[in-house]
């Protein structure tokens, strides 16, 4: 079977499988391979593994001695990894029952297992959950998890913050674009998974949100990631910031796509002469990017020059809608 795996020189793959271990990213559920001088550590969740490492696809054989959920049950779960959490989206609550049973039995490095319970909603895009398995910790915070993306580590609690684990591929795009002394605003930024990379890259980030636990978490991040002298968390509804911000950014993110809309006049008061805008949007398929864009122009229009300068579907979201990024450049 093909897996991510990360490739090292044979001298330095022990050093790298224990810096992968501390992070929990080695699938020990598969065989390290070797040929020519290299070695090839399998990985659970390639979006995790820091940049600096070099990543590929490889044939790796099958562990005999773990045991996988799909052993146990007979046919392969589908299931999403959350740091020492294991996310379902499962109707049928017996057949939940059964596959968090199976994974807590297997030999995954998993210790929660949670039930996607509704959907996403109000403000805060919160969902409820139902905890399938696991203690949690003292204060019985099952749903409390630190994950691992590209490199960073961010605690959340996905019962009171929202946070989506397959947005990892779209963030890091985005982060890659960000330059040293970069003044970037994050209008909805949760619990720091485009701030906290793009600080990190050595932006100046001013996150915020209306949602107070997810700046406690973003001031929180910050400081586990070493930067919290480059982001500062403000815990408000980004229209009330935006004066003090006035002509400001070089960037904006602007993620809380049923809505983004809304917040446009707020992101043009924020964004200096020479701005870029990630315009996160849902679209029917026939015209993912036309409302967008259009709204962009109408509130940009004429003080700033618009070019759209990247159209990007980045999921399909449900039958005939997708998730779309506009990546739009505000001349003055
Ligand atoms: N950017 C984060 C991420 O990728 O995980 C969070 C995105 S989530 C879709 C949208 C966020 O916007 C939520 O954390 C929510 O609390 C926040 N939000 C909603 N309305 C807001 C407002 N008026 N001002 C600031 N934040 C808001």
């Amino acid at each position: 079977m093909e897996v991510p795996c990360v490739r090292v020189r044979r001298e330095d793959g022990e050093a790298t499988r224990r810096r992968l271990a501390a992070e929990d990213l080695v699938a020990d559920t598969f065989e390290i391979t070797h040929e020519d001088g290299w070695l090839y550590i399998p990985v659970t969740d390639a979006h995790a593994v820091p940049a600096d490492l070099d990543l590929v696809d490889r044939e790796a054989p099958e562990r005999e001695t773990q045991t996988t959920p799909a052993e146990l049950l007979g046919f392969e779960p589908s299931y999403e990894r959350l740091g020492r959490a294991a996310i379902l989206d499962e109707d049928d609550t017996d057949r939940a029952r059964e596959i968090a049973a199976a994974i807590v039995e297997s030999d995954l490095p998993v210790e929660t297992v949670l039930n996607k319970a509704s959907k996403v909603k109000g403000e805060t895009r919160v969902r409820d959950w139902e905890v399938l398995a696991g203690e949690g910790s003292d204060d019985g915070a099952s749903t409390e998890v630190v994950h691992r993306e590209y490199g960073h580590a961010f605690a959340l609690d996905v019962a009171e913050v929202y946070f989506s684990p397959r947005l990892a591929t779209e963030r890091h795009r985005v982060a890659e674009q960000v330059a040293a002394g970069d003044r970037v605003v994050d209008m909805f930024a949760g619990v720091g998974p485009f701030a906290i990379p793009m600080a990190a890259r050595g932006a100046d980030v001013v996150g915020v949100d209306v949602n107070p636990r997810a700046i406690e978490y973003l001031r929180e991040n910050a400081e586990r990631n070493g930067v919290a002298d480059r982001v500062t968390a403000i815990d408000a509804d980004v229209r009330d910031v935006a004066a003090e911000y006035a002509g400001w950014a070089d960037r904006i993110v602007m993620n809380l796509p049923h809505s983004a809309d809304d917040f446009l006049d707020a992101a043009v008061a924020i964004a200096g002469d020479d701005c870029t805008i990630h315009y996160y949007d849902i679209q029917h398929e026939d015209d993912p990017f036309g409302p967008g864009e259009r709204a962009i122009r109408e509130v940009a229009e004429p003080e700033y020059d618009v070019s759209v300068e990247t159209e990007r579907v980045v999921r399909s979201y449900a039958p005939h809608e997708c998730n779309v990024c506009l990546d739009v450049r505000l001349t003055r």
